[in-house]
């Protein structure tokens, strides 16, 4: 009857444990890992190195060691 519902996932594209491109969200390339090109990894460096990277700080640990007193 309704052979509009659930259609199987194959359409879209197979998600193997790739990591998409941080940067523009594409598919990681193996060579420029875990960016899709050279120029992605550049721009990442560039962000860390302007600082716009929110860096999270570990102080959570600090916390919990206080909490289990
Ligand atoms: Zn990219």
């Amino acid at each position: 009857m309704a052979d509009e519902t659930e259609k199987p996932s194959a359409t879209v594209a197979p998600l193997r444990k790739a990591v998409p491109c941080p940067i523009c969200r594409r598919p990681s390339s193996r060579e420029h890992y875990p960016f899709c090109s050279n120029r992605c990894r550049d721009v990442d460096l560039n962000r860390w190195l302007s600082g716009s990277y929110a860096i999270p700080v570990a102080d959570d640990e600090t916390k919990a060691d206080e909490d289990d007193r």
